[in-house]
């Protein structure tokens, strides 16, 4: 079985959301992407995703898919409503006949309200490394969820109320985001991690035994929460690391205006910015310590 519906969301102005669903019964599985309209890395990897489903029946269990949650923020390739300038990903569980975002926080969260996990895609910006984040230390659930992906970092989620995932999980239903390298005003596809996003799910997917093939056994490892690190003078920013890198505490991370700076703790550096002229209290790097 496959089907997709078009839900209109009524307003002063029509939202339409197109919803692709594949399969019946449990286990129910919820693919969310381009809550944020500019994550285009995100959005592409629901694409891959539906012509994968497309392609492969499934053999049991059911797939929703929503690959593109906000149409509006997408034309503007920015992470606000142009209607409202609300944050979609911080509006749930919404309100019909309220704002615009509201509205469409509501319909998502009906479509939501079935599901047996959901996972949202999302993009941390272009000088970023991939990751899962999740709410491990509140959830259980979750935290196995976020294992179950071949992503090779979690990340422990601060938990910003009315996230489609914070509001799922305090719910009971487990849910993550994946956040791919990507987006910005430019809407730049990263490939090779929305290569890897697409086997994450694929892999899931197999896991739960909904389509054919081996299931992986992803290993990733368990990270705190993001640190900043940023600049305390002005000067030239030379990085030391790709985004993804394993370094000890105390490791040179790269230097500003010829000072070297070092990490504070052991762990990978998850944003890098590339070399640049920086000023005081731009951050120069995201870190975050290995658990
Ligand atoms: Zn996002």
């Amino acid at each position: 079985m496959s089907t997709k519906r078009t839900l209109i969301v009524e307003d002063l102005m029509e939202q339409r959301l197109d919803i692709y669903e594949f399969g019946q019964g449990s286990p129910k599985v919820f693919f969310t992407a381009g809550l944020h309209g500019g994550e285009a890395t995100g959005i592409f990897v629901a694409e891959l995703m539906l012509g994968f489903l497309r392609a492969n029946a499934l053999l049991k269990g059911s797939v929703k898919l929503l690959p593109l949650g906000n149409p509006a923020a997408f034309r503007r390739m920015q992470r606000t409503s142009p209607y409202d300038e609300l944050d979609l990903n911080r509006s749930f569980p919404g309100k019909a006949s309220s704002t615009p975002t509201m509205a469409l926080a509501e319909a998502i969260w009906q479509e939501a309200a079935d599901a047996d996990v959901i996972v949202d895609l999302h993009c941390c910006g272009v000088y970023n490394a991939s990751y899962t984040l999740a709410l491990c230390e509140e959830y259980p659930e979750a935290k196995e969820l976020a294992e179950r992906l071949s992503i090779p970092r979690i990340i422990q989620s601060s938990g910003a109320p009315g996230q489609l995932f914070t509001e799922a999980c305090a719910k009971g239903v487990p849910a993550v985001i994946i956040e791919l390298p990507g987006g910005g005003p430019a809407g730049v596809i990263d490939m090779d991690s929305a290569e890897e996003c697409f086997e994450a799910l694929v892999g899931l997917l197999r896991q739960y035994g909904m389509v054919e093939g081996e299931p992986n056994k992803p290993e990733p490892k368990h990270f705190d929460k993001l640190q900043q690190v940023a600049a305390e003078v002005h000067g030239l920013w030379l990085p030391r690391h790709e985004p993804g890198t394993m370094v000890a505490q105390g490791a040179v991370l790269g230097t500003l205006a010829g000072s070297e700076i070092t990490s504070p703790v052991s762990g990978t550096t998850m944003m890098t910015r590339p070399p640049c002229y920086v000023f005081p209290g731009q951050p120069v790097i995201a870190l975050a310590a290995l658990k």
